[in-house]
């Protein structure tokens, strides 16, 4: 829960001015403001289910675009299979079905003392509770020669739109034979399985369309997720095809020159026909501008609610925040955003939510009826500081692909529906 005390102190430091020009009432809960920044997975979900929770709150969503573009499923736009617009899911349905506000606009600044944001239209929105989840941005220093102009010439496509299709562009233009050189980043960074299924869709669309060509993964790391299970699926897919350099054998990567298509290792160069850098990452830029993250670029958390330890009377949700050892996932996203809009509701109403449920279940596409998955339960650790995983499992080696595949397939459909429908 809420720390009550907290919360208290800081109506307290707000000073009874800017209580006295806001509607907030703190003995009647139930016209409490909740704004949510970011309408993608954890966003949209925690908006729709604040208003599930308790009708009457008055909910705000704020998205800088229209509709959401979605990840989960833009690897096989790689892979040809669908189109980058299906992957498009606009608010309409929340405001509708839900009574939720919606603004398109950009938030540029937060107010945590005022509680109160502030738009790129200059408009002003006054909080109670605000709960974020803005996602990502990429550390552009942090790989030497790759920065936001090399990316349109080396996409890393690693939030889903133009990069897409950029990438999805140069490697129909590949002649056969060339090698496409993806880069992964060490933890933590979005969806981890992420890169390993990119590069079993791109070999896929290789092994029809041009099956001399190659895929490597430069990692920054030594292993990496469902790791037992991409081997043997390339080994079964696609035979010497798909090659994993671990971090032990070449090192960090010391520079990429994206005009002749080089990525330079501590031992080696590597040359490429296509390259997808998919850089490190941090919290998206209005985390660090509102004093959300910490120095490693994430915001820290109140596991049990997602209430930022940074700014009181904010949550943070999805990929921004540190919520260790859960990945960052839509699932998880949807999941942590049912978990805060639950505190948020039984805190206004000084009642107390109970421990925490988080869960995550993710599925990774080898081929159109091959995929496999790891799920994992998270709760509360003895000192109920942080989250421990409780169980975590992979689907065994020898499972059904194909039904994996249909299970997939149906998550996705399910997912963005529990999220914009
Ligand atoms: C290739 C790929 C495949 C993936 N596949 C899967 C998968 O199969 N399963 C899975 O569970 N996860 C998958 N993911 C991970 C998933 O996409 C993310 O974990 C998830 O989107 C996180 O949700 P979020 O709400 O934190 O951020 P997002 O969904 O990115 O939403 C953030 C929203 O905030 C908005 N925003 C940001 N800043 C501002 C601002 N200042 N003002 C207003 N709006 C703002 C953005 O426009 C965006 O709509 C995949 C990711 C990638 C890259």
């Amino acid at each position: 829960m809420m720390d009550r005390r907290r919360f208290l102190a800081g109506l307290a430091a707000a000073g009874a001015g800017t209580l006295a020009g806001c509607s907030f009432n703190p003995l009647n809960w139930g016209n409490a403001k909740v704004v949510v920044i970011g309408g993608g997975y954890g966003g949209a979900t925690a908006a729709k289910y604040l208003k599930l929770l308790d009708p009457s709150l008055d909910v705000t969503l704020v998205d800088k675009r229209n509709s959401h573009l979605s990840c989960p499923g833009s690897n096989e736009v790689l892979a040809g299979w669908r189109e980058l617009e299906s992957l498009h899911r606009d608010f309409r349905r929340l405001r509708k079905a839900y009574d939720i506000r919606v603004i398109q606009a950009e938030v540029e600044a937060i107010d945590g003392v005022k509680r109160r944001v502030r738009l790129n239209t200059k408009d002003k929105l006054e909080y109670d509770r605000l709960v974020i989840s803005p996602g990502i941005d990429f550390r552009w220093k942090a790989i030497d020669g790759y920065g936001r102009a090399a990316s349109l010439k080396a996409p890393h496509a690693w939030i889903a739109g133009e990069q897409t299709k950029l990438l999805h562009k140069q490697l129909k233009a590949m002649d056969d034979g060339g090698v496409v050189l993806i880069t992964a980043p060490a933890n933590p960074y979005r969806c981890p399985p992420g890169p390993y299924e990119r590069a079993s869709l791109i070999a896929a669309y290789l092994k029809r369309y041009k099956p001399r060509s190659k895929v490597i993964i430069l990692d920054a790391k030594t292993q990496f997720s469902k790791q037992k299970l991409f081997l043997k699926g390339w080994q079964e897919l696609y035979p010497g095809m798909v090659e994993w350099v671990s971090s032990e054998k070449e090192g960090q990567i010391d520079h990429v020159d994206v005009i002749r298509k080089i990525v330079q290792t501590e031992f080696n160069e590597h040359r490429a026909n296509v390259l997808n850098i998919i850089p490190p990452q941090r919290a998206a830029s209005i985390a660090s501008k509102a004093g959300l993250t910490d120095a490693s670029g994430w915001c820290p958390v109140d596991p049990a609610n997602f209430a930022s330890t940074r700014v009181p009377h904010i949550h943070v949700i999805g990929d921004a925040c540190i919520a260790t050892p859960m990945p960052k996932s839509a699932f998880a996203a949807n999941s942590q955003a049912k978990v805060c809009a639950r505190a948020i509701v039984e805190d206004l109403q000084e009642r107390d939510p109970g421990p925490p449920s988080l869960v995550n279940h993710c599925y990774s596409f080898l081929a159109p009826d091959y995929a496999i998955s790891i799920s994992g339960i998270y709760e509360l650790g003895r000192k109920g500081h942080e989250l421990m995983a409780t169980a975590t499992g992979e689907t065994p080696l020898d499972a059904d692909r194909r039904q994996e595949a249909r299970f997939a397939r149906d998550w996705q459909t399910n997912i963005r529906a529990d999220t914009f429908e």
